[in-house]
């Protein structure tokens, strides 16, 4: 038998393979895409795709432009704008294409360029196959930037094409790859859209804010406990920026934006070796949100890895991920302790200042370590010794979350807002942004010092706390205070809430009569007959059904059963016992045919409902303290971080200052 003959292959088929090696899905080409456009200055940069990018992805940003006379070579591999000389390779090239980028893509899709550069009088518009033009550039109008489009990606390479995912997930991978770009890049705009359609995945506005834009990409129950990392070592010569989700918050599976020198990358032995510091922080199963920005001198990434696999390795590797798991640590460790809780164990006056807070300390009465004031001793509240709970030690409380849970609910798989929400919807609703901005303008700008700032003491009954702020101590309205909180929470994240999933659906028609019962409802004969009223209540509840899902995830079933409620706060169930008279004052109480006084009337009804209750107190008190630790440890924290105190916070009673410590003081040394 003849032996094969060996032929040298032809370079087209040659150059697609490779092409294929490079450009293995439409997120890779699109990374590229947005890193180019960043190069060339931009600061729009919107991307629409259709099938997840296989039939159409496009880009297009208000960057430089291309010169029309580089239209021609701009495709061919190894020309780049980006480095001239030799050495520049050696501190540049450290994961790049080095101007492959657009070669590749050409050589496994149609491409077109067109480009306007700010000098010339119209853009110009190129197709390329195989890296060639495919006719001379064509005049057109346009903007100055770029757009570049690759259209039926992977068409001559059929396995590649079988390799790929679904459209669902491949565009899921893009809108990842946009928005951590967005999070990393946040003075540039980003969109992302389906073609054919109005509405964006993601949009982030220019001139923004890593916070910001994680809020609105990955939805604020984890943009509201962000803690901020920053760290430089001359030795090892690296710098790293970034946010951190605190011990309040975890996620299903871990979110880790990582960028190296800018560049969106992986390293598995980063994210375990940080995941390992968290898990003595975080419940079992669950992990955290970080996203890290790391500058390291060029060389000293590992240059040797394939430019797809985002997986990266770096000189000292070892030694600088155990710097970042230092820093981590003494994050974690900070704000666990920043719920500052001063104590005094001597009368004042005995001792001068300093010894005395250390005393406080190692005898662990104060519950913290790091202290951003000092406080004198003269300024710190005595409080009874059998106040001091051992969960305040515990990084985390020891409180059957999951128990609790299941009483009446289970966190739904898919939505829980612990879930990292890509798609967040913007709502531009007119009436909610009205609603939104009367408790902005509303807010009390002291209160909402002191609640910043406030230290919490202890609960005296469901209804009432005491905080400290400053000097003084505030006998505080926890039901008030959380009515509003919840109140403009539902504002605040309107159309973006997770599900509380009620493990068995509760008939309308059943929790309408219970609370027709209760003296509260105020029934009486004149109102008709009971059933009656259940009915029509069920009714109009299905009927408002859609729309309730829709932007409070409140489902109500065709059998007419409330299937779930808006999950507002992690960690956080309404008490049960207010179900029906929440279900009766829906009917009665909201303003269903006005589209702002609906919104209000049922946020006000529905934060009435989850907010604390002074009747959680008869038995439960007993049974369980979950109450104290839920106020404590998610209520109160919630309101430091977003509650506006409106102005009549300051004229009723919310807010009761009952002493001012100063005074107090001299008239114990009185004594
Ligand atoms: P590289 O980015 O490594 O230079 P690419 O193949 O990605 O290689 O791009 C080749 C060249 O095309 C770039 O060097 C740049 O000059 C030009 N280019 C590509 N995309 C853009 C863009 N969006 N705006 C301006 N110039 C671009
Ligand atoms: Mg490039």
């Amino acid at each position: 038998m003849e032996p094969g003959k060996i032929r040298k292959l032809e370079e087209v088929v040659v150059n697609r393979i490779a092409a294929g090696e490079v450009v293995q899905r439409p997120c890779n080409a699109l990374k590229e895409m947005i890193e180019n456009s960043l190069d060339a200055k931009a600061t729009q940069i919107q991307v629409t795709v259709k099938q997840g990018g296989l039939k159409l992805l496009q880009i297009q940003d208000n960057g430089t432009g291309i010169r029309k006379e580089d239209l021609e070579i701009v495709c061919e591999r190894f020309t780049t704008s980006k480095l001239r000389e030799f050495e520049d390779l050696t501190s540049i090239a450290t994961y790049g294409f080095r101007g492959e980028a657009l070669a590749s893509i050409s050589h496994v899709a149609h491409l077109t360029i067109t480009t306007r550069t700010n000098d010339s009088k119209c853009a110009w518009k190129a197709s390329y196959v195989d890296s060639k033009l495919t006719g001379p550039p064509k005049p057109c109008a346009g903007n100055q930037g770029t757009q570049i489009s690759v259209e039926d990606l992977f068409y001559n390479v059929a396995t590649r094409r079988k390799a790929l995912k679904s459209p669902g997930e491949e565009h899921a991978k893009v809108a990842e790859v946009v928005s951590r770009y967005a999070v990393h890049n946040s003075k540039v705009s980003f969109t992302l859209k389906k073609q054919g359609e109005n509405s964006t995945d993601i949009r982030t506005p220019p001139n923004s804010t890593v916070v910001d834009n994680i809020r609105i990409i990955f939805g604020p129950s984890v943009a509201r406990e962000l803690l901020e990392l920053s760290l430089e070592d001359d030795k090892l010569k690296f710098k790293l920026n970034g946010h951190i989700s605190n011990a309040n918050y975890s996620v299903k599976k871990c979110v880790f934006l990582l960028f190296i020198n800018h560049r969106l990358v992986d390293s598995t032995a980063l994210r375990k070796a940080i995941e390992t510091v968290y898990a003595s922080y975080l419940p079992k199963n669950s992990h955290p949100f970080m996203y890290l920005s790391l500058e390291i001198a060029p060389q000293n990434v590992d240059v040797n890895v394939h430019p797809t696999k985002h997986e990266v390795h770096f000189l000292h590797e070892e030694s600088i991920i155990e710097k970042i798991q230092q820093a981590v640590e003494t994050r974690l460790l900070g704000c666990n302790s920043s719920r500052t809780f001063y104590t005094q164990a001597l009368l004042p006056g005995a001792n001068p200042a300093p010894e005395l807070v250390n005393e406080n300390e190692q005898s662990g009465s104060s519950g913290s370590g790091e202290k951003k004031d000092k406080i004198y001793a003269h300024q710190m509240v005595r409080t009874d010794s059998r106040d001091q709970k051992l969960d305040k030690f515990l990084s985390k409380p020891a409180r059957n979350k999951d128990e609790q849970m299941d009483e009446d609910f289970e966190e739904s798989g898919n939505s829980s807002s612990n879930d990292p929400k890509p798609e967040r919807r913007e709502i531009r609703l007119t009436s909610v942004l009205m609603l939104i901005s009367e408790f902005e303008n509303g807010c009390h700008a002291g209160l909402r010092e002191a609640v910043k700032n406030m230290t919490f003491v202890g609960c005296v009954n469901p209804q009432y706390a005491l905080i400290q702020h400053g000097n003084k101590l505030y006998l505080t309205n926890t039901s008030s205070l959380s009515e509003e909180l919840f109140y403009q929470l539902l504002l605040a994240d309107f159309g973006n809430f997770g599900v509380l999933k009620l493990s068995t659906p509760a008939s309308i028609n059943e929790l309408a009569l219970i609370a027709l019962d209760l003296e509260e409802s105020g029934w009486s004969e004149a109102d008709g007959n009971k059933e009656d009223l259940a009915n029509y209540i069920v009714t109009l509840l299905q009927s408002k059904s859609p729309m309730l899902d829709d932007y409070f995830s409140l489902k109500i079933d065709d059998d007419g059963n409330l299937c779930t409620l808006p999950y507002i706060i992690d960690d956080y169930v309404p008490a049960m016992e207010g179900l029906p008279m929440y279900i009766l004052r829906l009917a009665t109480e909201v303003d269903w045919d006005d589209e702002k006084e609906c919104f209000q009337t049922f946020c006000r009804e529905t934060a009435r409902f989850y907010r604390i209750q002074r009747n959680n107190e008869p038995n439960q008190v007993e049974a369980n303290d979950n109450w104290k630790w839920v106020v404590e440890h998610v209520i109160y924290p919630a309101m430091r971080k977003s509650l506006l105190p409106p102005q009549h916070f300051a004229q009723d009673t919310t807010f009761l200052q009952i002493a001012n410590l100063t005074d107090l003081y001299r008239v114990f040394e009185r004594c």
